[in-house]
């Protein structure tokens, strides 16, 4: 096993607020390592609303969250901060012999921080489960959620559920030919949708209904609402269609996409003081009921928080300074504008 990665700094989460905690700790310098369960940064801006315009942060009259996330990004880029994208810090532990927090992800990734930023917000993003009696043990195996290998799929009769582009995609991207290139094609595809209206890119539903037309896929509408086993395999979904009459849709496979929610998930077990699931900080250094454990963002309370953006960011600046004596002991940390300071052009790289 490889040693734990030592860092001043360690930021979970990597929405817009644990972006901006890069910057505000990268002034001090301050380096970070940055973590998030999503496969790419921007938290709820990117998975919830990229395309949205937000019309409340400071001096950008209207911007996407995309296009926030995307300054952002260019924003921090001078102080190098390490992304650890994909996996979800499961384990914070301080550790008695130098205070430092020992810190685990999913994927087996360890840390050993002198500091930490929890910058979760709303939680840690997970797909949507089918919540029918009897799916669980098939979990894995033959209900999937996300699709890690699609080479899997390959010849096997599909039950996709959904009408996001998520379903669309992988329905049409299973049921493409062999002439096109596809090394992993079904034998059949089944897309089932609780009702016949979509989310998904309409040049995406064209394409599905133009290949149901040609018999190359089946569309229904209706919902799963039990499962068919045998000999301890699931061998089909009862299907409830709007009608009111139940079905049988045999099938290899079930890939379920109902999007992404939320979880505040394993930061409730680092032994923070929470109040109604978010972690209870002073508004001084934003810091938790554990000592050199800052929560900045959606994810604290206070008295008169705001889940707003530009609260997180200055909750990120005052976090920065509360943790500079962990990291500095002997230096005594002053403010300095960015205007002006030619220290701060220097970490800048604005020289
Ligand atoms: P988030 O954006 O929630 O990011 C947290 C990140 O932490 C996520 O990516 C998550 O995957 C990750 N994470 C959590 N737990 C873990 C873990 N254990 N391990 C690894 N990663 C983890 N705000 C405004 O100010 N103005 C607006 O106009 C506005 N419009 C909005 C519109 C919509 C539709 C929504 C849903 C929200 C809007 N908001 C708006 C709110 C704003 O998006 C949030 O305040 C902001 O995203 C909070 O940022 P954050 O960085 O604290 O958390």
């Amino acid at each position: 096993p490889t040693a734990p990665i030592e860092t001043d700094a360690l930021i979970v989460g990597a929405g817009p607020v644990g972006l901006f905690q890069v910057f505000e700790l990268g002034l001090l310098e301050i380096k970070a390592h940055i973590i998030d369960s999503l496969a790419y940064p921007g938290g709820q801006c990117i998975e919830l609303y990229p395309d949205k315009p937000i019309y409340d942060i400071p001096a950008l009259p209207v911007v996407t969250g995309k296009e926030l996330t995307d300054n952002l990004l260019k924003q921090i880029e001078p102080f190098g901060a390490t992304f650890h994208l994909g996996q979800e810090v499961q384990v914070v532990e301080k550790r008695a012999e130098d205070g430092r927090f020992f810190v685990q992800t999913s994927k087996g990734t360890q840390f050993l921080a002198k500091t930490i930023f929890i910058a979760g917000g709303v939680g840690s993003f997970q797909p949507r489960t089918l919540k029918v009696e009897g799916v669980e043990p098939h979990e894995g195996s033959q209900v999937h959620y996300r699709v890690r290998s699609p080479e899997q799929f390959a010849g096997q009769n599909l039950l996709i559920i959904g009408g996001g582009d998520s379903a669309l995609d992988w329905a049409l991207n299973f049921c493409a030919g062999h002439e096109d290139g596809n090394p992993h094609k079904a034998e059949s595809v089944i897309l089932l949708h609780r009702r016949d209206g979509f989310k998904a890119a309409p040049a995406s539903v064209a394409k599905m209904q133009a290949l149901c037309e040609a018999q190359e896929m089946q569309f229904l509408v209706g919902q799963v609402t039990g499962i068919v086993e045998q000999d301890g395999r699931l061998t089909g979904a009862k299907v409830t269609g709007a009608d009111g009459v139940t079905r049988i849709v045999p099938c290899d496979q079930v890939l379920a996409f109902f999007g992404l929610s939320p979880k505040l998930g394993p930061i409730a077990d680092w032994g923070l003081a929470l109040e109604r699931k978010q972690i209870v900080v002073d508004t001084e250094k934003f810091e938790t009921s554990v000592p050199g454990i800052f929560a900045v963002g959606d994810v604290n309370t206070y008295p008169g928080k705001k889940k707003l953006i530009l609260s997180g960011f200055h909750e990120a600046a005052l976090a920065a300074f509360g943790a500079a004596p962990y990291v500095f002991p002997e230096k005594r940390v002053h403010l300095q504008y960015t205007t002006t300071s030619p220290k701060l052009h220097k970490v800048l790289g604005v020289e």
